[in-house]
């Protein structure tokens, strides 16, 4: 089996619906389970419908109910389906009626507001593809199994879901079916409906892969998968193969359009393989997310960089021999609530970079009584995410291409994750360093002149 993920705006409207069961008719022989978000923009909506409940009383959910209404007629569903997805419409109008009478709205509430996003969409959804032939079957994810903790929006599953789900979905397999799943949502051991934070389907199709020990959780986004760069920047930016479960958390912490690192843990946990495909561009491979490559594989994955990064050098020579100075420097930071990213240190400096959005001025007054501090702001963090374990390769590399354009680094740490390599350099020239780094690291010998 498979387990087959698409997020809102792969079902947006019916056309997109009609593709996505397209992609499921052909890879039907595998056995796969499909997890599916609100349609489009459907959450925010409800959270809009919710505020406007409970500010000023209105209920007022007629862009929700015309959209999903318009899409059942688009897809030619059977009265069967509209009479089901108009229940669930008046189950919501009658909640947001109780909130504006009221006026108030518990995160239990809100949560039990945001679910229909999801149970709307799966209900479209399985009726489509029993119209086209594809036997399925809308599930609830409670009723698959999905137990989580009463921290409303954004619970955690328990442990029995573990064994629930496998018992819950593999029957229906067995039976032929398709089992179409509502993400995001869960009910805790009272019954209440539950959510798993904002973008928690990535989490429930993992957690069903995991759990039922799938061939893979394939996770559909509009992107070609993980690239070696920002296409933005590097034209010549592909996709990656393959990575690491630790090297996909570290590209998604500088924003790569990939899971986040909570989705990947009961995959990491069971080493299930998940694949990030293009739901615009089925022919592309996309990247694959696996426990560990194999030896031969290039050292680095992905370049990355972040700017509007300020870089504090401290000096003392107090510093040398002592104990407690450092402790002393991120206590200063501390008192002033300035949050530090990197940090480097020597027998007598520190340095460190900090988000430049953040007022270092009081930090300054108070160090400069202890150390010498030096604040240089318009810096850039370049990252390089790969096998760490060839650090000596990629740093030579590195330093040896940003000689050649004549860009000095400033500072250089290596993360303790083991997977990523970042150095700080002139904001202005972080581009270039990006592009040089991605010719020398990603392009065939001939290209590299
Ligand atoms: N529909 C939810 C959201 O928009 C969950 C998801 O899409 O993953 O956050
Ligand atoms: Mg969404």
């Amino acid at each position: 089996m498979i387990v087959m993920k698409f997020g809102g705006s792969s079902v947006a409207d019916a056309q997109r619906i009609r593709h996505i069961i397209d992609i499921v008719r052909s890879q039907l022989d595998q056995k796969p389970v499909l997890v599916l978000s609100a349609m489009g923009d459907t959450t925010d909506h409800l959270l809009e419908a919710g505020n406007a409940a409970l500010e000023r009383g209105e209920v007022s959910i007629g862009h929700i109910e015309q959209h999903h209404l318009d899409t059942i007629k688009k897809l030619k569903l059977p009265n069967e389906a509209r009479r089901e997805i108009t229940a669930l419409l008046e189950e919501l109008r009658r909640l947001l009626s109780g909130v504006s009478l009221i006026r108030e709205m518990t995160p239990r509430t809100k949560d039990y507001m945001v679910s229909f996003g999801e149970r709307l969409s799966v209900r479209i959804a399985a009726a489509c593809c029993n119209a086209l032939g594809i036997k399925a079957l809308a599930c609830d994810a409670w009723d698959m199994g999905f137990v989580s903790d009463s921290n409303f929006t954004s619970a955690e599953l328990l442990a029995q879901s573990w064994e629930l789900i496998p018992q819950k979905i593999m029957p229906l397999l067995r039976k032929g079916v398709l089992p179409v799943v509502t993400g995001f949502i869960a009910k805790d051991p009272g019954g209440s409906i539950t959510t798993l934070g904002r973008g928690g389907s990535d989490l429930s199709a993992t957690m069903i892969a995991a759990a039922c020990r799938a061939e893979e959780a394939q996770v559909w986004k509009d992107v070609d998968g993980i690239l070696t760069a920002d296409p933005r920047i590097v034209t010549k930016a592909k996709p990656v193969e393959a990575v690491t479960y630790e090297e996909a958390a570290e590209l998604a912490y500088f924003g790569a359009q990939v899971l986040h690192p909570r989705a990947m843990q009961p995959c990491i946990r069971t080493g299930t393989p998940v694949r990030v495909k293009n739901s615009y561009n089925t022919a592309a491979s996309g990247t694959r997310i696996i426990a560990a490559l194999d030896k031969k594989s290039v050292p680095v994955r992905a370049i990355t960089f972040r700017r509007d990064v300020t870089l504090v050098d401290i000096v003392s020579t107090r510093m040398l021999g002592q104990y407690g100075f450092l402790a002393e420097v991120f206590s200063c930071f501390a008192r002033h609530c300035v949050s530090v990213d990197m940090v480097a240190t020597s027998e007598v400096s520190v340095s460190l970079t900090i988000d430049a959005a953040q007022d270092i001025s009081g930090v300054k007054k108070e160090l400069s009584r202890i150390a010498g501090v030096d604040v240089k702001t318009g810096m850039a963090i370049v990252t390089i995410v790969g096998n760490v374990k060839r650090s000596s390769e990629i740093l030579a590399r590195a330093f040896k291409t940003c000689q050649l354009i004549g860009v000095p680094v400033q500072m250089v740490s290596q993360g303790a994750s083991k997977v990523n390599i970042s150095f700080i350099v002139n904001g202005a020239e972080a581009v270039d360093v990006v592009r040089a780094l991605h010719l020398d690291f990603f392009s065939p010998l001939h290209e590299r002149r």
